[in-house]
């Protein structure tokens, strides 16, 4: 049923777009109209170029953005995740300074949390931050960053206190990638593709400006950014869904997420590609298989289960409901779903599906689909790591047994590593 309140939203976002929208625009220039009229994050606050509309009528602002064909703000790869933290956590000159440029799409930005020896566990972080007279300077090592080797500005997470317990002892900064003292280098996975990196500082500098929160506060700012990263784990499988229509703006939209994108153009394959099953089963006369057909009814029915548990999260996030075990439950179904559709891609295609490129069916795309499955259960937190917080968070087991608390200093670690 459409409220009152939906109608005039609807309503007057027509209008606005039937007065603004031109597809000759520049994307930049649009992504600009969008940020003063708040329509490009209609939920976000009006101070900072939002409408304050609540979440509920996202959907329908999506919608009349949808019909009219129209662009919307960037909202692809790991800035959304810088704009909703700094949103949250960030001082009026960071929002002033970052947030416009996050939603115009001109600024693009890495996650530098994971290290050697600290992914699962994060707050063991050993990249460390001292200050000095114009702020503080940074020395270590991240791994697994995504994007890193385009991206203008980071996320990062360091120590800062060796003597705090290891938790409070991390501050939270953003870092200009592109300076002296920043070293990006690729990672080539077992895919073929190079979607993360390792990244070195040597004497890098952050302004004092650039701290995010106070020193000390690292750890709860990190776990806004990794709340919105689960979220919107979702939203990266459907990439690459650029507008099909003509025009300047479709063409701009298009090379910015052929960038911004590319470290994530395998992700639909690590989702298993429960959607090619049945038409791959077809194809084959292996649907015929009886034994072949339980298998694929048992995945269907999984993945089907899967699909309302996340439509649950989302109504509820819709609905203004504060996040229950949901976020846990469902990644670790959905790595579930996506290794046991890869199994039975391999069922169906046999030994072709190990052939990669153009010999393999699909032109290699279920060989792609085995290697770049088991990233689902990694990425994000493991699922072993799932497991422990729906065991102790939902199961109400015993905690895990901690040796890792007092002064970080004392903490047992790899002496190889640096303190
Ligand atoms: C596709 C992809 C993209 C990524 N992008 C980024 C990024 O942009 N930025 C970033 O900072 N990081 C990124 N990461 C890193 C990711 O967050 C880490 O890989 C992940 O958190 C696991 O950490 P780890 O690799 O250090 O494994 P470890 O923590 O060393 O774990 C190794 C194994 O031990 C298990 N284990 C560890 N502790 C426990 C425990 N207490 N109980 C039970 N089992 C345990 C783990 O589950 C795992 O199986 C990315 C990873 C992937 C795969």
């Amino acid at each position: 049923m459409i409220t009152h309140d939906e109608a005039e939203v609807r309503a007057e976002l027509r209008d606005w777009l039937r007065a603004h929208w031109d597809v000759n625009r520049s994307l930049v220039a649009w992504r600009n109209l969008l940020v003063d009229s708040g329509w490009g994050m209609p939920h976000w606050p009006r101070a900072w170029h939002g409408r304050s509309l609540p979440m509920a009528l996202l959907p329908a602002v999506e919608e009349e953005f949808e019909a009219a064909q129209a662009v919307g703000v960037a909202r692809i790869g790991i800035r959304l995740l810088a704009a909703a933290t700094l949103l949250e956590h960030g001082s009026n000159a960071h929002k002033a300074r970052f947030l416009r440029r996050i939603l115009t799409g001109e600024d693009t930005w890495c996650q530098l949390f994971s290290e050697p020896g600290s992914g699962s566990d994060l707050a063991g972080a050993t990249t460390r931050a001292h200050s000095d007279s114009d702020g503080w300077v940074i020395n270590g090592q991240k791994l697994w960053t995504t994007s890193a080797h385009h991206a203008d500005w980071g996320l990062l997470l360091a120590r800062t206190d060796w003597d705090a317990p290891k938790h409070s002892g991390m501050s939270y900064f953003i870092i200009d990638m592109t300076q002296p003292g920043v070293e990006v280098q690729p990672l080539k996975q077992m895919n073929g593709h190079a979607s993360f990196n390792q990244v070195f500082f040597t004497d890098a500098k952050v302004p004092a400006e650039n701290l995010v929160g106070k020193t000390g506060d690292g750890w709860k700012i990190a776990m806004t950014t990794l709340a919105h990263e689960r979220r919107n784990a979702d939203a990266l499988r459907r990439w690459g869904h650029a507008s099909p229509y003509a025009g300047a703006i479709y063409d701009q939209e298009r090379a910015e997420i052929a960038t911004v994108m590319e470290p994530y153009k395998w992700y639909p394959q690590r989702a298993g590609r429960v959607d090619l099953i049945m038409s791959r089963a077809r194809e084959t006369g292996r649907l015929a298989d009886p034994a072949l057909r339980q298998d694929i009814a048992r995945l269907m029915m999984l993945s089907r289960s899967a699909e309302w548990l996340a439509h649950r999260a989302r109504q509820a996030k819709v609905a203004g409901k504060p996040e229950g075990p949901e976020g846990s439950l469902g990644k670790l179904v959905a790595s579930h779903v996506a290794r046991a559709a890869s199994h039975v891609h391999t069922l169906i295609s046999g030994a072709d599906a190990m052939l990669a490129g153009a010999d393999g069916p699909h032109d290699g795309l279920i060989a792609e689909i085995l290697l770049s499955v088991p990233a689902t259960s990694i990425a994000g937190g493991t699922d072993e790591i799932q497991r422990n917080i729906i065991g102790e968070r939902v199961l109400d087991l015993p905690r895990e047994p901690r040796m890792d608390t007092g002064p970080f200093r004392d903490v047992p670690r790899n002496p190889t590593r640096g303190r």
